[in-house]
């Protein structure tokens, strides 16, 4: 069985004088541990897509269902437990907290989750560890370069170990160093955890290192290309 399903999808925004069509009767499916990019011209549908599938916002008409269960079908507390239990999210714009340290901001969605202290510090090390996030545990996100916000953003979604994990534009704010760090950083989780990724990127060498790629326009699916064999790195 697929592990998300897109079936039928359509997302309309507006009133009856001004419709859009943001999407139109998408349907695709993924499988366990797929790296799984979303290209296409601004105003395409991608971000409508990513936040469909990602039960951050609900479909017009059509069904998402991850891991089997039928999102739209979930009350919100399960839906927000669903979430914290399987998603994680990498937003553009990092969307940490700023009144809450590095460590916080990290730790933040375990706590919701009244994960044990000791996991939680075990896992808090593990994560700082393969960031490099140690040295600034204390620090507040107004203390960091742009490029150590979006490892923060990162390490908070990958905190729970998420079987799922939604990127939107992860490295459209990032200088080209960050940008691949981060990039080989999700890819090494694709390859050691299966962690399934999905990514919204216009960036060629973002999209570079996705094992398949959507491309998207007005609303549809228009094509796709799948990588055969590793990423060649030159
Ligand atoms: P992309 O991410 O590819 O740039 P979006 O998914 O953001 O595209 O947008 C797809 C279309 O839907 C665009 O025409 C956009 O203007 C429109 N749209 C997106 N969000 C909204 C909204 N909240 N209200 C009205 N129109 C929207
Ligand atoms: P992106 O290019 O990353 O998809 P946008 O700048 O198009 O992002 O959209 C940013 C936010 O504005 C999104 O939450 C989107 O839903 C909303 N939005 C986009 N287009 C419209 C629109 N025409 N009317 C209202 N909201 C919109």
């Amino acid at each position: 069985m697929a592990f998300v399903e897109v079936k039928q999808v359509s997302k309309i925004y507006g009133h009856r004088a001004s419709l859009v069509h943001a999407l139109n009767q998408v349907s695709f499916t993924i499988d366990k541990g797929e790296f799984v990019g979303i290209m296409g011209p601004s105003g395409a549908g991608k971000t409508t897509l990513l936040n469909v599938m990602s039960t951050i916002d609900q479909p017009s008409s059509g069904q998402v269902l991850l891991n089997g269960e039928n999102v739209s079908r979930l009350h919100d507390q399960q839906l927000a437990e669903f979430r914290r239990q399987q998603l994680g999210f990498i937003f553009q714009d990092f969307n940490l907290l700023d009144a809450l340290t590095v460590r916080e901001n990290l730790i933040l969605p375990l706590s919701l989750d009244k994960t044990a202290y000791t996991v939680i510090q075990t896992r808090l090390q593990h994560i700082a560890q393969i960031l490099g996030l140690e040295q600034l545990l204390d620090r507040y996100p107004n203390e960091l370069s742009i490029g150590q916000k979006q490892r923060v953003a990162c390490g908070r979604a990958i905190i729970t170990a998420p079987e799922l994990l939604f990127a939107d534009e992860p490295t459209g704010s990032l200088d080209s160093k960050s940008a691949t760090e981060l990039l080989q950083y999700l890819s090494q989780l694709n390859d050691t955890d299966q962690t399934t990724i999905m990514m919204v990127t216009h960036d060629a060498f973002t999209a570079s290192y996705c094992k398949r790629i959507l491309f998207i326009k007005d609303g549809q699916i228009f094509a796709e290309l799948i990588r055969q064999g590793d990423r060649k790195q030159f």
